[in-house]
């Protein structure tokens, strides 16, 4: 990927180019962890609504911050001490990796008398620092008795993050076994569980990700530029 190019475009012409070449049912999550407020507004601006964190405290602060009509993607690991700060507005959480999560983000949400929609992440990656659960866990936790008594989550889908290579033979086959995972796990539909949604893609990836079956993707350094961790 060229960044050069895509630091001298405005976020808003990033936005409008990505945008552009996304198939109907695929919806986009602008990435904007580490990115100062003024770039999430010229994002909104260009009628971006649903933005993606990966830290609980900047979520919260951006929360406090934004237009109310924003919607919250928790992209990031979920530390179960944390789900509080965000459980009174977060949209979507993507990466629940265990039923102890599940179970605090319900507790959480009931006490705001609402549902908050969860994805199930599952472990794609050959890497053994990405998170997630085997599709035989999830599929344990959905038909589980102590499940079926959570009335504040929802799971929505599932999300999953491809091994960080440029062998696109073997992302491929990681996005594919996802898209199986989905379509094995789909069924088990309940209450508090209807999967219609498979996030993966990145910026790198998406239009990869898309072509098997991705219909959410996190987009964040395609729009807003590289990300400088350093401040
Ligand atoms: C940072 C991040 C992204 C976006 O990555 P880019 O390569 O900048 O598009 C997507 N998903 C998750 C889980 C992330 O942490």
């Amino acid at each position: 990927m060229n960044f050069d190019i895509i630091k001298n475009m405005s976020i808003k012409e990033n936005l409008i180019n990505i945008k552009s070449t996304l198939p109907e049912h695929v919806s986009l999550v602008a990435v904007s962890k580490t990115k100062p407020v003024s770039d999430l507004m010229e994002a909104y601006h260009a009628g971006q609504r649903v933005f993606g964190e990966n830290k609980i405290q900047e979520m919260a602060e951006k929360y406090e911050e934004m237009p109310k009509d924003v919607e919250w993607h928790m992209i990031g690991h979920v530390q179960r001490n944390k789900v509080k700060y965000i459980a009174s507005f977060v949209s979507l959480i993507h990466g629940v990796d265990n039923f102890k999560l599940l179970t605090e983000i319900n507790k959480q949400a009931k006490k705001h008398n609402r549902v908050i929609d969860c994805l199930l992440q599952i472990k794609i990656a050959s890497e053994d620092s990405k998170f997630g659960m085997t599709s035989k866990e999830a599929s344990d936790i959905m038909q589980s008795e102590p499940f079926s008594e959570l009335k504040h989550i929802k799971i929505t889908g599932v999300m999953g993050m491809a091994t960080f290579t440029d062998d696109e033979i073997q992302i491929k086959r990681e996005f594919h076994f996802l898209k199986s995972t989905f379509d094995a796990l789909k069924d088990l539909s309940t209450f508090n569980c209807k999967l219609e949604i498979i996030s993966m893609g990145m910026s790198g990836d998406y239009q990869l990700a898309i072509a098997c079956g991705s219909n959410m993707i996190r987009v964040g350094s395609s729009i807003f530029g590289v990300r400088n961790y350093s401040n």
